[in-house]
């Protein structure tokens, strides 16, 4: 580390195909493969037909967001305070009015990706690549033609696919993991979701604000665990408001597939009739066409590959990034550590992967946090006070029609650094990283309270809560 080869000598050295060697397109292996081309390498990016840009741009992360947004536009949601709750942009909501938007996207992205790789030179393979051994991997094109490449350095970012349970019996019409959400052929009038994690959440709040009838059943007795208690129990109302059911602490038993849809029974003997059900039943890593073996590497029963703080495995050459090491499983996350891998891989000087990381989940309301919760805290003993700045009270908020947004800092009471910003309501996860920047730059809270922000704006929110907690603290120390 902290040395740079000239790319010359990089070359004259080689008895590789590459320098680097990135199987698979996801947000993990293209800022990976781009960072390692800017820093002069010769790299090339193994991809299937079809999924240039990875689950996030083909069907997870940028369908899904693009769905929330026209079903938001569509139905006037966040516009109803203003105009009524009646007030819609289109009546009749078809599968055709999303899909358009999605495809629109979609399409452009794909382009952006394609045109960053090509104007890096990084080379496209074309298929599905596995190990043969740890320097040499084979790519099968899927139509029977293969090809091998090797590479000095090989950096594996091949993501997860929706875990499956074997007890159900998925027809892909009426019953569907998420995947199944970009294939339906109408908006259901009715939906289980099984699983109330990120995605079934987001597609459960997308769907109900679509009007159809949502229940969702989650194992354990709450959700969303990781996020603050009271922003969480601010979505349910939001989302009971919008006719949604919760079954907390039960089981999808089973479901039958029915030629007008599915019943789900739960573990407690409930049935519960829908057009369709999805399961959201966490994601498997996609490890299993790797042949790990050949390379002296092996996943967990999850498909997941263990890696060091510089995102290496146990073969020391051969990096892992993206949602195929697990925890936390999101685009944001994944960029960053492809180029911290490619940076590692090419002996540039870094930095370890940083702590403080925003977590957004795009439900309706969206939510945004970054730090500590109120209950991390109180369980650790850190001391620390709550300010609180309501949309409501903003004129910002008003203007826009949301009165139900809310921001909230956690601040240290032993020295007035920010423990946690959390953020529920509109632009919640942009937001949350002016936030972020005090917190990485060890600011306090007084800054926030010196700050002059524009007007009207969301962003004052953080004045106001920085007061709200200044003015707590002033009356701690007034009775201390
Ligand atoms: P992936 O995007 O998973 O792509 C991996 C690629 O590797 C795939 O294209 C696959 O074809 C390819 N591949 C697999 N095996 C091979 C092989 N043997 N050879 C060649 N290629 C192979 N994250 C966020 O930050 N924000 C969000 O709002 C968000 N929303 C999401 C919504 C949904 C519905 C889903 C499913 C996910 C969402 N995520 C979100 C998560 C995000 O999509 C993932 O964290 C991200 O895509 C992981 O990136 P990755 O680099 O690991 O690769």
């Amino acid at each position: 580390m902290g040395f740079k080869t000239p790319r010359s000598a990089v070359t004259l050295m080689n008895v590789y195909d590459f320098d680097v060697l990135v199987i698979g397109s996801g947000p993990g292996g293209q800022k990976a493969a781009i960072a390692a081309a800017k820093l002069g390498r010769r790299v090339a990016i193994i991809e299937r037909r079809d999924m240039i840009g990875g689950v996030c741009l083909n069907t997870g992360t940028i369908p899904s967001k693009t769905l929330r947004e026209a079903v938001l536009y569509l139905t006037g949601l966040d516009q109803r305070e203003m105009y009524g709750q009646s007030y819609r942009v289109k009546d009749e909501i078809t599968i055709a009015d999303l899909a358009a938007r999605t495809q629109h996207v979609v399409g452009r992205e794909i382009d952006v990706v394609r045109s960053q790789l090509s104007r890096n030179r990084v080379t496209i393979l074309t298929g599905t690549g596995s190990f043969v051994d740890p320097h040499l991997v084979e790519v099968d094109d899927g139509a029977g033609r293969s090809r091998s490449a090797s590479a000095d350095k090989i950096v594996i970012a091949t993501g997860t696919r929706p875990a499956r349970p074997a007890s159900v019996d998925f027809d892909d019409r009426a019953v569907i993991d998420s995947d199944g959400i970009n294939n339906l052929e109408k908006v259901p009038r009715s939906m289980v979701v099984a699983g109330a994690g990120v995605i079934g959440i987001e597609y459960a709040s997308m769907f109900a604000a679509l009007g159809t009838k949502v229940t969702v059943v989650e194992q354990r007795d709450r959700m969303l665990e990781f996020c603050d208690v009271e922003v969480v129990e601010a979505l349910k109302y939001h989302l009971r408001d919008l006719a949604v059911t919760f079954r907390f602490g039960e089981t999808v038993a089973s479901v039958e597939s029915r030629p007008e849809g599915a019943i789900a029974t739960l573990s407690s003997g409930k049935k519960i009739p829908a057009d369709t059900v999805m399961y959201s039943a966490g994601r498997q890593g996609m490890s299993d066409n790797l042949r790990l073996g050949a390379a002296g590497l092996a996943a967990d029963a999850r498909g997941r590959i263990v890696v060091d703080e510089f995102f290496r495995t146990t073969v020391p050459h051969i990096y892992a990034v993206g949602d195929v090491i697990g925890f936390p499983a999101l685009a944001a996350t994944s960029m960053e550590q492809g180029r911290l891998a490619a940076h590692h891989a090419c002996g540039e000087p870094l930095h370890a992967f940083g702590q403080l990381q925003p977590i957004g989940i795009y439900s309706i309301p969206e939510i945004s946090f970054i730090g500590r919760t109120e209950e991390e805290l109180t369980g650790e003993n850190v001391p620390f006070e709550v300010g609180i700045s309501r949309y409501r009270e903003l004129a910002r908020g008003q203007i826009i029609g949301d009165s139900y947004g809310v921001l909230k800092l956690l601040v240290s009471l032993e020295d007035r650094t920010l423990l946690g910003v959390h953020v529920f309501g509109t632009g919640a996860t942009e937001l949350v990283h002016i936030g972020q920047a005090v917190m990485g730059c060890g600011g306090t809270v007084d800054y926030l309270v010196d700050a002059v922000f524009n007007y009207p704006t969301l962003a004052e929110s953080y004045k106001v809560a920085a007061l709200d907690a200044t003015n707590k603290m002033r009356e701690i120390a007034r009775f201390a």
